[in-house]
């Protein structure tokens, strides 16, 4: 008997606002499709979180016993500076400022995507499609909806036709929004003149001269719409219908929206039955932008190398920190709340390691059985991360108290206890064991930081001699003191 018969998960569904019990459309199988990152920068730790919420959901499923096929692609070219189908390819801008090719630059952000994902622990998905691998899949489907009568050619470009569409499906289901309010809303912009109408979408566009990234087709030599690509990939590897549909939240209009209507305008079906969006994330309570400095890049975080945090932190702690958000809610980056973080992770880490030597009693003080069963609540119900880790940490207190003689458990409990903690800890949250002794940035830290005051004191005292000394010996040995309004950092070569 698989899990999942006995465990039932229930799913906010964007599409109708509200919580949903998963039925997949095959027994025992979940196709679930997340539309991954534009390859042109390095990953922003937003997306870092949007990935990381979706990556925790694969492992549950797994863990249920569901075999699941999770697909998240690679957008490699269409991807315009706006959303209005207007601008520069973002790819192909990038390889021009820096006088490389397109692909030099895919190349190098998909390393980085993946060397990223991999210090966090991610899970790989099941496939992994790239936009430029499918072009033929999705010439095919333009060719289809053309068909159709849904979309229409203009000087080589082929737009779909919102306003056609929604004379028999509703535009617009998703974000609720209605097509007459976009209309209401929406302006005539630079470069738009092919549409008849602002709110329709490219499917294709002619290629400028200038624009490199270009394939040929019935139409024009050129380039898919953005939108497009999500809906190729995930037909071909999941079918015309599939479970689970993620994303950032940012994308429900007009990515998902358009992928919606694409599908239904090609085969006729509602694509998918469960859509999820992760919450975005911010940092010390503002929108993380690099023009504001308001920014930190997940390396950054490894490294300590970032003017917003205090020291380094390991990434199991980041990634500790970041579930103990729900994936619905805004996530705020701050340093307090990775110390914060830090302290409960190496608390949960002491207890596992002390599991081991933890001894039976003949009976037991504590019903597992029921603790176990609300950890499996907790992520039944919409994959509450945070309320599973507050389970995690009851654990922990018991676990204190066993050790501390003032309670028990029989063999049988205790091992159950060590193999859900694991089950959850490790398979499901994907954390890795840290010790805090092993944490070796934070020994150098606690060194560094107790010169950075020895210098505060001989600067105080007027020794400027001992202070230079200090921050020179200490730039000697590749650490760098930087002085600052609120106080001296130090970063590492
Ligand atoms: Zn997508």
């Amino acid at each position: 008997m698989h899990l999942y018969n006995k465990q039932h998960i229930k799913i906010y569904n964007s599409l109708s606002g509200e919580k949903e019990l998963f039925t997949p459309i095959s027994e025992g199988y979940v196709g679930m499709y997340v539309c991954g990152p534009t390859v042109y920068s390095n990953v922003h730790l937003g997306n870092v979180r949007t990935f990381m919420s979706f990556d925790v959901i694969f492992r549950y499923l797994k863990h249920l016993g569901y075999k699941v096929r999770f697909v998240r692609n690679i957008t490699d070219a269409g991807h315009l500076e706006n959303d209005a189908d207007v601008g520069e390819d973002r790819i192909a801008k990038k390889a021009r400022l820096e006088e490389i090719e397109p692909m030099e630059v895919v190349q190098r952000y998909t390393v980085d995507f993946h060397n990223i994902l991999n210090k966090f622990n991610f899970l790989p998905p099941s496939i992994e499609p790239t936009a430029t691998g499918h072009i033929i899949e999705q010439i095919e489907i333009i060719k289809n909806i053309l068909d159709k009568g849904l979309a229409y050619e203009v000087n080589g470009s082929v737009y779909f036709d919102v306003l056609k569409y929604n004379e028999t499906k509703p535009y617009g289901i998703l974000s609720k929004r209605n097509v007459e309010d976009l209309m209401h809303n929406s302006r005539e912009l630079d470069g738009q003149s092919d549409k008849k109408n602002p709110q329709d979408f490219a499917l294709w566009k002619k290629a400028e001269p200038q624009h490199i990234m270009r394939w040929p087709s019935p139409w024009s030599d050129g380039f898919p719409g953005w939108h497009l690509e999500c809906t190729a990939m995930s037909t071909k590897y999941l079918g015309e219908q599939f479970d689970i549909h993620g994303g950032g939240m940012d994308l429900k209009f007009p990515h998902h929206e358009c992928e919606i209507a694409q599908a239904e305008a090609s085969n006729g079906k509602a694509p998918v039955n469960y859509w999820m969006h992760a919450n975005m994330l911010i940092m010390n309570g503002k929108k993380m932008a690099k023009s504001t400095g308001n920014f930190i890049l997940p390396t950054e975080i490894f490294t300590g190398d970032n003017p917003h945090i205090t020291k380094s932190f390991s990434p199991s702690v980041a990634r500790f920190f970041m579930l103990q958000a729900h994936y619905r809610s805004i996530l705020d980056f701050t340093n307090n709340g990775l110390l914060a973080s830090e302290k409960g992770f190496f608390r949960l880490m002491d207890a596992i390691n002390a599991l081991d030597d933890l001894k039976s009693a003949g009976t037991s003080t504590f019903d597992i059985k029921e603790w176990q069963q609300k950890c499996y609540d907790a992520m039944n119900d919409d994959f509450n991360s945070p309320i599973l880790i507050a389970n995690l940490f009851e654990a922990v207190k018991f676990i204190n108290q066993i050790k501390e003689g003032t309670a028990s458990l029989s063999q049988d409990d205790l091992d159950l206890l060590k193999s859900t903690i694991h089950t959850f800890v490790f398979d499901v949250l994907g954390l890795v064991n840290v010790k805090e002794s092993e944490n070796g940035t934070d020994k150098l830290s606690g060194a560094v930081e107790l010169l950075i005051q020895l210098r505060q004191e001989a600067r105080a005292n007027k020794d400027f001699g001992m202070s230079d000394k200090i921050r020179d010996e200490l730039a000697a040995a590749g650490i760098q003191l930087n002085d600052g309004k609120e106080g001296t950092t130090f970063t590492t070569n």
